[in-house]
């Protein structure tokens, strides 16, 4: 106890002469306690009902009204954030599930592009024309037919400056009467592709 010190005067408290707060439990001496003789005596009671509290304690249970009532505001805006943030949460929940159902459109739409771009791409690689209003083989057999088709193209392609030799062609879709099916026509480069299509008008043969 020895080492103890008067909370009011700062001065060293004896063994005997002191009384503890019941707040903050520090120690002041019996004079500096400001209690009458008779409420010292209850107060060092060993089983009492009244108690000690100094001069800091009871300056800040004056606050108490004042902080219960800060308190309970703090309280209530608590449950009000707590409101707030469930419906918050909601929402954030709500705006997921949009934003999940807005994506795959917008991954589509990307893809998209991608497939535009490679059609785009694909046709300046293009080696194939279509030609049309070629009249229609008679001959009998497939061979014949492609042969006088064969024959058709070379002749429409009289003018052209690409290489004729070997090509590669095809009638699109089923034979039937009074039709004359388009011709797909396989050239050697992109380059002599792009030259027919660009040229193609001065031929009224095909379209
Ligand atoms: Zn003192
Ligand atoms: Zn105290």
């Amino acid at each position: 106890m020895a080492t103890e010190q008067c909370l009011k005067c700062k001065m060293q408290l004896s063994d005997s002469d002191f009384v503890i707060c019941d707040c903050c439990n520090e120690l002041l001496h019996e004079k500096c306690s400001e209690l009458s003789t008779t409420e010292m005596r209850s107060v060092l009671l060993k089983k009492r009902s009244l108690m000690f509290f100094c001069l800091t304690c009871k300056e800040n249970f004056k606050q108490f009204p004042k902080l219960i009532k800060n308190f309970n505001e703090l309280m209530e805006r608590n449950k009000a954030l707590e409101e707030t943030n469930k419906e918050l949460l909601q929402k954030l929940d709500n705006y997921k599930e949009l934003e999940s159902k807005i994506t795959t459109p917008i991954a589509n739409q990307c893809n998209m592009e991608d497939v535009i771009s490679e059609i785009i791409d694909r046709q300046s690689r293009a080696t194939n024309v279509i030609i049309f209003n070629v009249n229609e083989s008679s001959n009998n057999t497939k061979v014949g037919r492609l042969q006088d088709d064969r024959e058709a193209v070379i002749n429409i392609l009289e003018d052209y400056a690409v290489d004729k030799t070997d090509l590669k062609l095809f009638r699109l879709g089923k034979i039937s009467p009074n039709k004359m099916r388009p011709i797909k026509l396989t050239l050697k480069s992109a380059e002599e592709a792009k030259y027919i299509l660009r040229n193609k008008l001065v031929k009224n043969t095909w379209n």
